[in-house]
């Protein structure tokens, strides 16, 4: 327990109270529901339906109103059951958590049930190709027009855009106001004609990402989260969630959506681990046992007696551990807050920094067979995929530079970086492609 006061344990295995009535409570409920015959569309639905897949999320929405720490125990039971995790995307992991805190009653009636049973896969549509780091310079606009809202411009580095239906957009709607007040957040369908997706093809074989260009793409006023040009509190949450969940491995089981092709598939061989982490490689597996990663490998090239491989390996799983612990904290952060704080931006700093240092340790261990890939190299080229991938860790919800800014600030207290544009209108700005003259 966090929160301060005595913590109240569970005689026989010493763990909370509450968290132990949990386990027992999700355990016993998993021995009755968990079917690996069943396909994952209707485990998905019964796990959604009961509230265990979500459990932090509040009782009136698919959840259990858990907090996080005790939320984890579920996470546990599902494994220990040999049992198919929640539906693992963007919608449920960024989306969700930001619609509890500022959709409508309305608004979440349509967009929660779906994403809490895995029918349905999201993506976030903020980066733009001149717009990342410093994304409340974003251009793409979008104009009022009725009922609805006509938006043009283009994103980029969209993850799972073809997999998707929906995404979270943030758009330019007001250009005489400075840039972080101009900005609104909507629910964009991603199936309609003014919506392109184009892959981007990456340097380890996958296509992860996409560019999404908008033309006279249209979007109701139904679908705004929060108030019209006050998008960026909206899309904080987001960003918010983004690097407490990449710091605490956000990945998990399989992808949702009609599109991803689990959703008929048998939930017990999904579960068994095939294809839940195929779009991003075996990344996330190295980002969450790299130690482990690691020991395969030294005992694969017959260097598990080397003083300095083992060294290598034994600093790297001290280094996850403390990540570990880390993220803990940030989680107790959360609950004590409410949501995410600057610890995420700790916790997403050392993940980065870890998997480039397993990585490091990953390549020398392999030495010359390090340049093979595929059957030929050693584990099935999983250490070379793994440094391949390695660099989209310090890159993605915000770079290594961008989080030692933010713990500099937040964490540290240190003077704010100086920004000259905040309180200029956004159309007397350069930036991304625009000119001064608009
Ligand atoms: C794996 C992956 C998945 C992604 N998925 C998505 C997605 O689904 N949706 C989405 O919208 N975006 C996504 N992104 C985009 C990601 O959010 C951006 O790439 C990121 O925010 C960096 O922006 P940028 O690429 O424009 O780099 P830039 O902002 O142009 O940065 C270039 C360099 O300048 C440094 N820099 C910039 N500003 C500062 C500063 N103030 N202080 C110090 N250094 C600075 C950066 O650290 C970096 O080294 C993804 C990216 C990756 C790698």
């Amino acid at each position: 327990m966090i929160d301060g006061g005595p913590t109240v344990t569970d005689e026989t295995t010493e763990e909370p109270r509450e968290a132990a009535q949990v386990r027992a409570e999700v355990r016993g409920w998993l021995t009755e529901a968990w079917d690996p015959d069943l396909t994952v569309r209707a485990w998905w639905r019964v796990l959604g339906e009961s509230g265990w897949g979500f459990p932090t999320w509040p009782r009136d929405w698919h959840g259990r109103g858990l907090a996080p720490e005790v939320a984890g125990v579920v996470r546990d039971e599902l494994r220990r059951a040999g049992a198919l995790g929640p539906p693992a995307g963007l919608g449920q992991g960024l989306a969700a958590p930001t619609l509890i805190a500022h959709a409508t009653e309305e608004q979440k009636r349509w967009w929660l049930p779906p994403l809490a049973t895995g029918t349905e896969a999201w993506c976030q549509l903020f980066s733009e190709p001149g717009s990342g780091s410093d994304l409340a310079s974003l251009q793409t606009r979008a104009v009022r027009d009725g009922d609805e809202w006509i938006v043009n411009g283009q994103k980029v580095w969209t993850s799972g855009a073809r997999q998707a239906v929906r995404g979270m957009l943030l758009a330019r709607t007001d250009v005489d106001a400075p840039k972080h007040r101009g900005i609104t957040y909507f629910i964009i369908d991603v199936d309609q004609p003014g919506v392109e997706i184009r892959p981007l093809k990456q340097m380890n074989g996958a296509a992860s990402f996409n560019e999404v260009f908008f033309t006279d793409a249209r979007v109701p006023h139904a679908n705004m989260v929060g108030e019209a040009s006050n998008g960026w509190a909206v899309a904080l949450t987001t960003l918010a969630y983004e690097r407490a969940g990449i710091g605490g491995g956000m990945m998990g089981a399989a992808t949702p959506g009609e599109k991803a092709g689990f959703l008929d598939r048998r939930a017990g061989e999904v579960a068994a681990g095939v294809g839940g982490e195929a779009e991003m490689g075996s990344m996330m597996a190295a980002f969450t046992g790299g130690s482990r990663l690691l020991r395969s490998a030294a005992e694969a090239m017959g260097a598990t007696a080397d003083p300095v491989v083992r060294q290598g390996i034994a600093r790297i799983h001290a280094l996850n551990e403390a990540t570990r612990l880390t993220g803990d904290r940030a989680v107790a952060a959360i609950r004590s807050g409410g949501r995410p704080g600057p610890e995420g931006s700790t916790g997403k700093l050392a993940a980065a920094v870890n998997l480039h240092a397993t990585r490091d340790v990953g390549m020398s261990i392999l030495g010359a067979h390090g340049m093979l890939v595929g059957d030929d190299a050693p584990l099935g080229g999983e250490v070379q995929n793994v440094a391949l991938s390695a660099h989209a860790i310090s890159i993605a919800g915000g770079t290594n530079e961008v989080q030692r800014n933010i713990i500099g600030e937040r964490v540290l207290g240190l003077p704010k970086e100086p920004q000259v544009d905040r309180e200029v209108p956004f159309r007397e700005l350069r930036v991304g492609t625009q000119r001064r003259d608009g």
